[in-house]
């Protein structure tokens, strides 16, 4: 057998005569190449198109890659969050050292003013943190700190709202000794309290906005603190009344007097006589009416009378 080879570009066609054995076994070795290398395209194609499970093996191994990555980026956060956490124990450290020392200045503070001890608690230790407590070095659970940094920041609160009482206890003792109502204004007893009560005209509830001390008539009534008369003179329902204005949030009313022995702008220390007791203005019998304002709300008057010049 003959194969006839024509060529475009070889103008003499080539001639291949199967009956040479050279030849045959050189055609024989180029099908059997061209098989071997089909099959190979064929095997590289089935691996990597026609199975699925290679295909996400590549890409377990490119996640496996990614998450390497991520744990060290992780490890660095991790890190540096442990960095922040030890530079905040070491801030509330020096914030737990800081109220300790303000619990000594407040005891002393409180010796100073001679202030009754239940009144201020300032030896309470403050909290102290896991610093030590902790096994570790470093604050290895954020809700210990977290814990440390509430329970300092509640022991702040209470330290500040006592600090501010007694900077105001020490500020307003020597003023309010004589700008505050203190005593009794004048000899008797009390008749009527404070607050809900029949009215003894009508008999509906009214609010009794004041005490009613019974003594008899033309008794002396005496301003209760140092202040400015602001009214002395007749008001509806009140009779003959005295108002004293004792210039730190206190105004006294005096009600019901038969004689007024001050005039507005007068001004007034304590004991001193302002007035005569009597029964003037919406009275029953000989009694004074007496008030007590505070920041410009009538409040309870006993609590002053009661209190000790
Ligand atoms: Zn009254």
């Amino acid at each position: 057998m003959q194969i006839i080879l024509v060529s475009r570009t070889k103008k003499v066609p080539k001639t291949l005569d199967l009956a040479d054995g050279r030849l045959r076994f050189r055609l024989l070795g180029m099908a059997a190449g061209a098989v071997v290398g089909c099959a190979g395209i064929g095997a590289v194609l089935a691996m990597t198109l026609a199975s699925p499970r290679d295909g996400a093996l590549t890409e377990i191994r490119q996640l496996r890659k990614q998450v390497a990555h991520q744990d060290v980026e992780l490890t660095d956060m991790r890190k540096d969050a442990q960095r922040e956490v030890d530079a905040l124990a070491v801030k509330l450290g020096q914030l737990q050292a800081q109220s300790t020392r303000l619990n000594a200045l407040g005891e002393r503070l409180t010796q100073i003013g001679k202030l009754d001890d239940g009144e201020f608690n300032f030896d309470e230790q403050p909290p102290l943190g896991g610093i030590e407590d902790s096994s570790d070095s470093s604050y290895a659970l954020p809700q210990t700190l977290d814990k440390s940094i509430d329970e300092l920041a509640a022991q702040f609160d209470r330290q500040q709202a006592q600090l501010s009482a007694l900077q105001s206890f020490l500020l307003d003792a020597k003023i309010e000794s004589s700008l505050k109502p203190t005593g009794m204004p004048l000899d008797g007893y009390i008749s009527s309290y404070f607050g809900g009560r029949p009215d003894p005209f009508s008999g509906h509830a009214a609010r009794h906005t004041g005490i009613d001390i019974a003594a008899p008539t033309g008794t002396p009534v005496e301003a209760v603190a140092e202040g400015m008369v602001t009214y002395a003179g007749v008001r509806n329902g009140y009779g003959n009344v005295v108002e004293i204005d004792h210039g730190n949030g206190y105004m006294t009313r005096y009600a019901h007097n038969s004689q007024l022995e001050v005039h507005p702008g007068q001004r007034v220390h304590i004991g001193d006589v302002i007035a005569k007791a009597g029964s003037t203005g919406r009275s029953t019998g000989s009694h004074l009416h007496f008030e007590v304002w505070y920041n410009g709300r009538v409040v309870n008057p006993l609590a002053y009378v009661k209190s000790h010049r």
